[in-house]
């Protein structure tokens, strides 16, 4: 569970019933508590790259959403549900690296209702097709889970639609809220993994591998959809030996199961900017990034990015869709890029 040394409230945050709530409750704990116009974070000034990220990633604000339109989230869901932005996790390569600023803190919304109400519209809207949305397209969400129960209250509110289904992805291990709610069988809960080599180097912060395993096992028993995204993948030395052991490892935990269980394989790609972000507040940084055995790709919005070359990739899919059906019974290889 994230505990944030500072937490910044939107004044009109206070006027939702979790927005009270949370005021008491960081009030109560040994937090700076802010309330100001907006939930703006102000930094100080003359602060290192390095300083306003961990400042940054050490925040939390509590604020109101405003109800505009919900950006889509293809191929994985229709639209991305914007309950949370941020995370506590310091992942070297994270995605969300390039995204939320130099100070990128963790905002919750307080008022989950209203962005479930516009949710709902468009299920309506695209009736009798049934609508994905993805819970962690900008986000982790389960660090804050505790404050907020908004997974579970998205979780509740698609279970009961029909037309609905609902996803999400996490790399945290604290899913015990989530136990007993009424699913329907309409959530997939995606668990990030990676070999324990690459979770210790790079992704700090984040719950170690077994934890991350054994929260899939209880969802899996309390009759959620469960899925594993193995990435980044890295080739490195061992990297085959090491990730066949990752996957040895979900077959004999899953060894007895009936439902199926989704695998996406994603290899380690950057753009130059994320390089650059990156080596600003990690300047000691042994992530691969020196574009040896790597081809420069466009990516969907027109920007760059390197992967790994065209051999080095065809590798990596004969490799783990042949382990992945060879040790993962009732497993789906949704994609390996
Ligand atoms: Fe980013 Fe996910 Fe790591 Fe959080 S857990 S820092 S969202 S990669």
């Amino acid at each position: 569970m994230f505990k944030p040394a500072k937490v910044i409230f939107d004044e009109k945050s206070l006027e939702y019933p979790l927005g009270k709530r949370l005021f008491s409750y960081f009030n109560e704990e040994d937090t700076e508590v802010i309330v100001n116009k907006g939930g703006r974070f102000i930094g100080k000034k003359a602060e290192s790259p390095i300083q306003s990220f961990i400042s940054g990633k050490s925040s939390l604000v509590v604020g109101v959403r405003k109800i505009t339109e919900f950006q889509s989230c293809k191929p994985s869901a229709n639209y991305q549900l914007p309950l949370i932005s941020g995370c506590s996790g310091m992942c070297e390569y994270c995605y969300l690296n390039t995204q939320l600023g130099k100070r990128p803190y963790t905002k919750i919304y307080v008022n989950v209702d209203e962005i479930l109400e516009k949710a709902l519209n468009y299920i309506n809207e695209r009736k009798p097709k049934t609508t994905t949305f993805e819970g962690a397209a900008t986000s982790d969400p389960i660090p804050t889970e505790e404050y907020t129960g908004a997974m579970k209250t998205a979780i509740e509110f698609f279970g009961s639609n029909e037309y609905s289904y609902f996803r999400f992805v996490t790399k945290f291990s604290n899913v015990d809220s989530l136990i007993g709610a009424k699913h329907n069988g309409r959530t997939t809960i995606r668990f990030s993994l990676n070999t324990d080599r690459i979770i210790r180097e790079f992704e700090r912060g984040t719950d170690p591998f077994i934890k991350r395993i054994e929260a899939a096992k209880k969802l899996y028993n309390d009759g959620y959809k469960i899925g594993f995204i193995i990435a980044p993948v890295f080739i490195y030395e061992n990297w085959m030996e090491e990730y066949e052991n990752l996957i040895k490892k979900i077959g004999e935990e899953f060894r007895d199961i009936d439902k199926k269980i989704e695998i996406e394989v994603i290899s380690h790609r950057y753009t130059e900017r994320a390089k650059n972000q990156i080596l600003s507040v990690y300047p000691e940084s042994k992530l691969p990034m020196d574009k040896e055995n790597r081809t420069l790709k466009y990516g969907q919005f027109g920007y760059t990015k390197y992967v790994y070359d065209k051999e080095e990739l065809e590798r990596m899919k004969i490799f783990f869709k042949d382990k992945a059906s060879k040790y993962i019974k009732n497993c789906i290889i949704k994609y390996i890029i």
